[in-house]
């Protein structure tokens, strides 16, 4: 084919789109499923009236052809799952009995069950369930829903792509089932596997369709040998099978790196590749394979998880790169639609000057036919588009919201005393006992009391206006008062307000800096029926007042003990959030380290002497290919050392991650220099000690001697037992009692016992170390 040929085919498509409705209707179908309140019917029907209002709108825009088999009721993965016949054992039944039931059953677990266990997808922050595999798993294909699906699309007069989860993917997030031996790696599995996909394959083409996509995003991730002859097996097995609809392997999230030569090679009919931060990798690597002269290449030049506005002159350039090294080129978005919101143009609270930068679902689905028209026809045919892109695009870089000079001129200089300490950690150690004057093994918790239905409440009445600021106000400092005074008497050594006037530890300081914006209907889905509303970092960061200065302050002025400042860390707001793609992210989390170290001195100025600075999302963050890593962590180490490099020595820094995996970052969170660190450990039994230990960490640890995932209440005896096997890796200098992570998702009942037989182990602790008392 000429590359003359391969533009005037240019087709438009999007790899999965939004599932939740514009009034999250999926939700609300869902959980009045779960509460009795809606009948599966009722449910199957809202479904069903989703999927084709969002086909048509697809369709509509100009999208030629429309996935299928993307929507989920809870998670594509567990999809997957239940299309390979991959139920676990102990879920079997319920599936049996009913397969809806069954199906919620594996997602969330009932009074008899443990759900599926879930996890992040990629560096998304979508989760999704954890296939559960062994040396015993029968794999056996149901392609009901799958066909089903492409059949609605089909009824509908439109031509639907399915989009499955591809086989090396799959068994790559699978973890051995329970009582599997942990080395069992599902990955021995595909040659059971594949016969199945084969038989969905030819399903889903007898029932008429000619593309289908097996989604591969795990071969953008550092892959060995092995796992690459996995792919290349694969994709063989399947691409010489005789009754087969076309095939489109899709990549995305980074680039396909070691993957690319062996797709190439493999008999698959097309490859869908990222063209946003991985273009340049991508091209590089095309180029070198000598393109893909005889398959079909879609490119995703639309970023399908950022919510800003395509350069549609640079994607343009881009794909006339790729029109000299593929057989036929199509436009799509770089990953599913699933990671941003559905329709920018209901945001109206965003002033219309700025909404113009935003591209959620919708208009991403535009901007692709765009570029579609534009390459099949010439760019004179979308003079008018091109135009006013430019024109939205210089408004971007002009505005005083994203240039602000004296936030730029601050940042760049930034110096490198300004991420030291001014003191060593022995000095500062020296200055902090004497200051704080605390117990061996002192007692804390990670920030978070249980945010009760009063409080809710509380702050829906505030909303609603049926209550003023004030009454508000009162009724926060009353529960401040009522958590300090039990942890005072409960003999919590450092003690914290316990957070009740934040909704949610990244929302809470966005709202407060100015150069984030926050919307009204923007969710995205975090897993099954939970969604939420990243804020959007879109300008230059600067904070006009302190933030936490005010409650910390006076939850300080109740008690004698210290009280721990409490703020969320700069790469955790950059994780949480939408980020700017105008500039690199280490430049945007400076200037959120920037307004976070004015928040950290405002609160030591005002009788903060303890401040924690949590940073859960460190680890998920990490880039997902181990060269990026290196780059990635010193931005963001930089970031936190610089939000807390200017306190005084006697001032104690805490930092807080919720995870025991984080053997691959150790040396980073010993480069935070935080004085002391909180890490979630209860569930590995104290390994996260030793592992610090045998890191050689050398400063005070917390790892987690409470498990607050569940509402089990740890005994003293356990904690003690606990806390004695954490002193053989962590001297009691340096190891601090508290909780896994945040009390907020738990009731008081359970928190006031668990805390109480945490003091009394800490105290029988200390009582057996020679020479010390509590
Ligand atoms: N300080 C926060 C809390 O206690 C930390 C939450 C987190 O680590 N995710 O809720
Ligand atoms: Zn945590």
């Amino acid at each position: 084919m000429t590359s003359k040929s391969a533009a005037a085919a240019a087709r438009a498509t999007v790899h999965g789109y939004p599932r939740q409705g514009q009034h999250r209707e999926l939700k609300k179908a869902i959980e009045g499923y779960w509460k009795g309140q809606v009948t599966a019917d009722a449910l199957r029907g809202t479904a069903a009236g989703l999927r084709r209002r969002h086909w048509q709108q697809l369709a509509d825009a100009g999208i030629d052809e429309v996935p299928t088999g993307d929507f989920s009721y809870y998670d594509h993965v567990l999809d997957t799952s239940v299309m390979v016949g991959a139920i676990p054992a102990r879920h079997r039944d319920a599936v049996a009995a009913d397969a809806l039931d069954g199906y919620f059953a594996m997602a969330r677990g009932n009074q008899e069950v443990a759900p599926l266990e879930m996890t992040k997808w990629f560096d998304t922050n979508y989760h999704y369930l954890v296939p559960e595999l062994g040396p015993d798993t029968v794999f056996a294909a149901d392609s009901a829903r799958q066909v089903a699906e492409f059949k609605e699309a089909a009824a509908l007069g439109l031509t639907g792509r399915p989009v499955l989860v591809g086989p090396v993917t799959y068994l790559l997030l699978a973890k051995p089932a329970p009582g599997v031996a942990a080395g069992f790696e599902p990955l021995t599995l595909l040659d059971r596997l594949l016969p199945v996909y084969a038989e969905v394959l030819a399903d889903l083409r007898a029932a008429g369709a000619e593309w289908v996509q097996l989604d591969e995003p795990a071969l953008v991730q550092d892959r060995t040998p092995a796992e690459l002859n996995a792919a290349a097996r694969a994709y063989r097995d399947l691409g010489t099978l005789t009754d087969r609809p076309k095939l489109l392997v899709a990549s995305y999230f980074d680039r396909l790196g070691d993957a690319l030569p062996v797709l190439a090679k493999a008999p698959v009919d097309g490859l869908a590749l990222d063209f946003t931060d991985a273009a340049a990798a991508n091209l590089d690597a095309l180029a070198a394979v000598g393109g893909l002269p005889d398959k079909r290449l879609v490119a995703g030049v639309v970023n399908g998880r950022n919510i800003w506005i395509n350069d549609l002159e640079r994607s343009l350039s881009t794909l006339g790169t790729l029109l000299g090294l593929a057989g036929r080129v199509d436009i799509a978005s770089s990953c599913s639609l699933l990671h941003v919101p559905l329709d920018a143009a209901a945001e109206r609270d965003i002033d219309p000057q700025v909404a113009r930068w935003l591209a959620f679902a919708r208009q991403k689905t535009a901007e692709i036919v765009t570029l579609a028209r534009g390459l099949a026809q010439g760019t004179g045919a979308i003079t008018a588009e091109l135009a006013a892109n430019r024109a939205d695009l210089a408004s971007r870089t002009a505005s005083a919201l994203t240039r602000d000079p004296a936030v730029r001129a601050r940042a760049a200089a930034v110096t490198d005393a300004d991420v030291h300490r001014s003191a060593p950690y022995a000095d500062r150690a020296a200055a902090q006992r004497s200051h704080l004057r605390l117990p061996l093994l002192p007692t804390t918790t990670i920030g978070s009391f249980p945010q009760t239905a009063e409080l809710r409440t509380a702050r829906a009445d505030l909303r609603a206006g049926r209550i003023g600021t004030d009454a508000y106000e009162e009724r926060i400092a009353a529960e401040i008062r009522e958590v300090l005074a039990f942890q005072e008497k409960a003999g919590i050594d450092v003690l914290v307000h316990g957070e009740p006037e934040r909704n949610d530890m990244v929302q809470y300081f966005a709202e407060q800096l100015t150069g984030y914006l926050a919307t009204r209907h923007g969710w995205v889905q975090s897993y099954g029926t939970r969604y939420v509303r990243p804020p959007i970092l879109a300008g230059d960061i600067s904070r006009p007042e302190p933030m936490t200065v005010r409650w910390t302050a006076y939850a300080q002025s109740v008690t004698d003990r210290p009280v721990k400042g409490m703020l969320t860390g700069p790469v955790t707001m950059l994780a949480w959030s939408f980020v700017r793609d105008d500039q690199p992210l280490a430049d945007t989390a400076r200037q959120v380290a920037l307004a976070l170290r004015d928040e950290v001195g405002d609160l030591e100025a005002n009788g903060t002497s303890v401040i924690q600075v949590d940073e859960p999302a460190l680890r998920e963050t990490l880039p997902l290919r181990a060269a990026d890593r290196a780059a990635y962590l010193a931005w963001a180490t930089e970031a936190f050392r610089l939000t807390t490099g200017g306190v005084r020595p006697d001032t104690q820094i805490h930092t807080h991650m919720c995870y025991a995996e984080f053997g691959d970052i150790v040396q980073a969170i010993d480069d935070l220099d935080a004085d002391v660190i909180s890490l979630e450990a209860a569930r590995s039994h104290m390994q996260v000690a030793r592992e610090l230990a045998s890191h050689g960490y050398p400063r005070e640890a917390g790892p987690g001697v409470y498990d607050i995932h569940s509402p089990r209440i740890p005994g003293a005896d356990e904690v003690t037992a606990l806390l004695r096997k954490g002193l053989e890796a962590i001297p009691p200098e340096r190891l601090w009692v508290n909780p896994d992570c945040g009390l907020k998702t738990r009731g008081w009942p359970e928190v006031r016992t668990s805390l109480e037989n945490l003091v009394t182990a800490a105290r029988t602790v200390r009582g057996g170390l020679s020479g010390t008392a509590s």
